[in-house]
């Protein structure tokens, strides 16, 4: 495409902001010649579990994923880990995570162990657990979060502690990581319509995008964090068209994360955050930002960045 005489001096100023979105929009539709993002990236799904560094060293020690996370241009992570020792971890390395350029936003994990995962919507010591770790707080500051937690049953979002966990990240304005299916979304919320849910995988089960839009829609506090969502991406790691559309349509309300739930996700979590790279720069570059960092630092850290 010819470039527009978009700067000449005597156009006046209303036509020359138009002419500048003409040339914004030009430049969305070249995807031929699209280049990787390379601003800062917000991980908004982060997992610093047991296995991962045994309580103290383990496979990776803070200074192997905070190396990770530096080399990629990780610059603010959502920390949630099983247990949450993990997260003070990363908490309690103030130095450590400041001389790697991380802010580390502790979110509370449900999960003392494996056996968690399946009975927590029903288990008041968890409940109880949360309440006091929140009262605790963290060395980088108050718990900002709830999660990650998993729902494999829809129905199963209306479980006692599941109402109360939505209703108490609500009263204190907490953020809520949930991995459920599209029909959990409308039953969480309705527990506690003013909370902010941030939709891991924005649907790990592949609801259909209009399903995701239609939510979005629905619930204004609604975000999508992209990790593992099925149909994101289509042949060499390029945005696909109806992903393309639905983030351009929603620009403020996506976050990308690694979900690090295994340590196998450490080892490639450099082509994760490559990957991820890869179709942000299929987007506007203001767009790949916000999606990239801004909507996280929005979210978690204080101002607009
Ligand atoms: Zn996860």
């Amino acid at each position: 495409m010819g470039r527009p005489a978009v700067f000449k001096p005597f156009w006046p100023v209303g036509l020359v902001k138009y002419a500048r979105a003409a040339l914004f929009l030009g430049a969305s539709v070249g995807l031929a010649q699209a280049t990787d993002y390379s601003g800062p990236l917000f991980d908004a799904h982060l997992h610093y579990n047991e296995e991962a560094w045994n309580g103290q060293a383990g496979p990776h020690p803070l200074s192997d994923v905070l190396a990770r996370m530096q080399r990629n241009g990780v610059q603010a992570i959502v920390a949630n880990s099983r247990p949450n020792d993990g997260t003070r971890a990363l908490a309690e390395a103030g130095e450590a995570t400041r001389a790697a350029g991380v802010t580390v936003v502790p979110f509370i994990r449900l999960y003392r162990n494996r056996a968690d995962y399946n009975n927590w919507f029903q288990d008041e010591s968890i409940y109880a657990m949360v309440q006091a770790e929140f009262a605790r707080g963290t060395a980088a500051g108050s718990y900002r979060g709830i999660g990650e937690f998993h729902l494999y049953d829809s129905a199963n979002a209306n479980g006692p502690v599941a109402r109360k966990l939505m209703q108490f990240a609500e009263q204190n304005g907490l953020a809520v990581l949930a991995h459920v299916d599209d029909t959990a979304v409308d039953l969480l919320l309705a527990h506690a319509p003013k909370a902010r849910l941030i939709w891991a995988h924005t649907g790990i089960g592949g609801s259909p995008v209009a399903r995701v839009e239609a939510l979005l829609a629905k619930y204004p506090q609604l975000m999508g964090e992209l990790s593992y969502r099925p149909g994101l991406t289509c042949g060499d790691g390029a945005l696909c068209p109806e992903w393309r559309a639905l983030l351009l349509k929603y620009p403020a309300r996506f976050l990308i994360g690694s979900d690090t739930w295994v340590n196998q996700r450490w080892l490639y979590y450099d082509d994760l955050m490559r990957g991820y790279r890869r179709w942000l720069g299929d987007l506007p570059p203001a767009v790949a930002r916000r999606v990239a960092w801004d909507n996280g630092a929005a979210l978690f850290l204080g101002a607009a960045p």
